[in-house]
C-alpha cells in the first residue's frame, strides 16, 4: 500500500472483495500481491534471489540431445577385486593408440572400446563414493559393475551394493572376477544371485554377466562391450551445445596450484576460461586436463577433467554450472554461503537449545558453565531488578550471564542472538511477549522463550534450570 500510495485499508478491501480475508498484518504471497497491485494499476516485479535464474535444471529439448558415454561405478565386497578391475580396465589396450597413454589418477577416467564406444569410470571403488555423490541428490552413475570373486560368493557388501544400485534405479552388470583361480565357480555365483533377481540371459533373465580375471587381464574387452551394450539399451543422451553443468567428483588443495577439482561434465561443453560456480565457490577455469594429463580446451558430456581456478574446495557430489559473468557468480555464491551459514547456525542452535531439559542436563554435567540469558521487560526498573537477582543465582560451578537486556517486546534480533550463542541461550520476557516473527524464528532455531509476569517466578525458573529442578513451562 505504501509503495502504491494508497491506504492499507483499500488494499485489504480489494482482497476481501476477491474473497480473501485480509488485514494489515496478513502476509501476501507474490501472486496475490501481483494481482492486487494490478487492480491499482501497478505491475509487480519479483527481484528476490532465485537460483533457477542462473542454474537451469530443466531438461534439454529432445532434438538437441546426442548419445553420450555411460558413467560407471564399480562396487562389490572388499577384496573381490574392485581396485584390480579398475586398474585392468585403465591399462587395457583400449587407450594404447592414444598419445600420452599413461593415465593419471584424477578420480575418473574414460576408455574407448574396440568397437569405438566410450565409457567413463568413476575411479573410487566402493559404496562410499556412490552414496556420497547420491546423498546430495546427484545422479552420477548410469551403470553399476558388481564385482564378485568367483572363489567366494555373495557377501554382505555384495548385497549392500545391490541395494544401493536398486535404490538409485541404476542397472547392474555382474563381473565375476578371479576366474583364473582353480577354485573359481562362476555358476555357483550365478545361482546365488538368482535370489536377488539378477538372472543371466541363458537362464531366462536380463542381467548381463561377464567372467573376468583382473589379475590376468582376461575378459576385460567383453565386459567393456557389455557396458556399451547396456548403455545403448539405456539410450543415454545429453545436449553438448550449451553451457556446461555437472558434478564435483573430488577436490583438494594443491600447494602450488590452489584448489584442484575433478569434475564430471554431465551436459553441455566446458571450455577453458568459463566461469563456473559450485556451492559457495566460483572461478574461471584456468587449466583443464584430462585423465591422461593432457591439456584440453573443451570437453563434452560424460567427460571427467581436472580443473584449477576455483576460489575454494567444493565438496564431492556438489553440482557445478557455468554462468555468464563474474558478477552473477559472486551473487550466487554469496547467497549460497549465507544460506549455509544459516543452516549451520540453525542446527547448532537446535543441538544446544533442543530442550530445557537438555540444557539443564548439560549444566548438571558441567558441560555448560554459564546459562546465557537474553532479558527483555516492560520497564527499566523490573529489567534491572531481575538482572540483579539473576546475578545472585548459581554457585562456583555455574552462573547466569545476561548477555543482553533491554526494554520492549521480544524481537527477531533477540532470538537470533540466542540462536547464535555457541552454548545456547534462553530468552526471558518479563511482561512482554515475542512478536510473530520472533516466535517463528524461535521455532525454527529451537530457541526457548520463557515469559513471566511475576519476578519471583522468573528467578525461580532460571534457578530451577541451573539446579536441574525444572518447573513446568507455562
Ligand atoms: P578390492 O578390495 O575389491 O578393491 O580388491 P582388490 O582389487 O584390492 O583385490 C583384492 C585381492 O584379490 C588382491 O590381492 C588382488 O591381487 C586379488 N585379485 C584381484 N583380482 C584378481 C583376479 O582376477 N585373480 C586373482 N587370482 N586374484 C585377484
Amino acid at each position: 500500500a505504501h509503495q502504491m500510495g494508497v491506504k492499507a485499508g483499500e488494499v485489504a478491501m480489494k482482497l476481501v472483495e476477491s474473497g480473501m480475508m485480509a488485514t494489515v498484518n496478513t502476509l501476501l504471497d507474490f501472486e496475490t500481491a501481483a494481482l492486487v497491485a494490478d487492480e491499482f494499476g501497478y505491475t509487480v516485479e519479483n527481484v528476490a534471489f532465485d537460483i533457477t535464474n542462473f542454474y537451469d535444471t530443466s531438461p534439454d529439448p529432445e532434438e538437441k540431445q546426442k548419445p553420450r558415454a555411460p558413467v560407471v561405478t564399480v562396487m562389490g565386497h572388499v577384496d573381490h577385486g574392485k581396485t584390480s578391475l579398475l586398474d585392468a580396465i585403465r591399462k587395457s589396450n583400449v587407450t594404447g593408440g592414444e598419445a600420452g597413454g599413461i593415465t593419471q589418477h584424477i578420480g575418473a577416467y574414460k576408455v574407448r572400446t574396440e568397437e569405438d564406444s566410450e565409457i567413463t569410470f568413476l575411479d573410487t571403488p566402493g559404496h562410499e563414493a556412490f552414496t556420497q555423490l547420491r546423498a546430495r541428490g546427484a545422479k552420477a552413475t548410469d551403470i553399476v559393475v558388481l564385482v564378485i570373486a568367483a572363489d567366494d560368493g555373495v557377501m554382505p557388501q555384495t548385497v549392500e551394493a545391490i541395494n544401493h544400485a536398486r535404490e538409485a534405479g541404476v542397472p547392474i552388470i555382474v563381473a565375476i572376477n578371479k576366474v583364473d583361480k582353480p577354485t573359481a565357480n562362476p555358476d555357483r555365483i550365478k545361482q546365488a544371485l538368482t535370489e536377488y533377481e539378477l538372472i543371466p540371459e541363458e537362464w531366462g533373465g536380463t542381467t548381463l554377466f561377464a567372467e573376468v580375471s583382473a589379475l590376468q587381464q582376461q575378459g576385460i574387452d567383453e565386459l567393456l562391450e557389455m557396458l556399451a551394450l547396456q548403455a545403448e539399451i539405456e539410450e543415454l543422451k545429453a545436449n553438448p551445445d550449451r553451457d556446461a553443468q555437472g558434478l564435483i567428483i573430488e577436490a583438494e588443495l594443491d600447494i602450488g596450484r590452489g584448489p584442484v577439482a575433478t569434475i564430471l561434465v554431465q551436459r553441455g561443453s566446458l571450455k577453458q576460461g568459463d566461469i563456473i560456480v559450485s556451492g559457495q565457490y566460483y572461478g574461471r577455469v584456468r587449466t583443464m586436463h584430462n585423465d591422461k594429463a593432457q591439456n584440453v580446451e573443451e570437453v563434452g558430456p560424460s567427460t571427467p577433467v581436472e580443473i584449477t581456478g576455483l576460489s575454494g574446495i567444493p565438496e564431492a557430489g556438489e553440482p557445478f554450472f557455468v554462468v555468464d559473468d563474474e558478477k552473477d557468480a559472486k551473487r550466487i555464491t554469496d547467497h549460497v554461503a549465507e544460506q549455509r551459514r544459516k543452516e549451520v547456525m540453525a542446527s547448532r542452535a537446535k543441538e544446544v537449545t533442543g530442550s530445557l531439559e537438555d540444557l539443564s542436563k548439560m549444566i548438571q554435567q558441567g558441560e555448560i558453565k554459564e546459562l546465557k540469558v537474553i532479558l527483555k521487560g516492560d520497564v527499566q526498573g523490573s529489567v534491572e531488578a531481575i538482572k540483579e537477582a539473576f546475578g545472585k543465582i548459581g554457585n562456583e560451578e555455574v552462573r547466569v550471564k545476561v548477555i543482553h537486556s533491554g526494554v520492549g517486546g521480544i524481537t527477531e534480533n533477540d532470538v537470533n542472538l540466542a540462536a547464535s550463542s555457541e552454548t545456547g541461550a534462553v530468552v526471558v520476557g518479563f511482561n512482554v511477549r515475542p512478536d510473530n516473527r520472533a516466535a517463528e524464528v524461535a521455532e525454527q532455531h529451537g530457541v526457548k522463550i520463557l515469559t513471566h509476569s511475576v519476578i519471583y517466578d522468573a528467578i525461580n525458573q532460571i534457578s530451577g534450570i541451573l539446579e536441574g529442578l525444572l518447573e513446568p513451562i507455562i
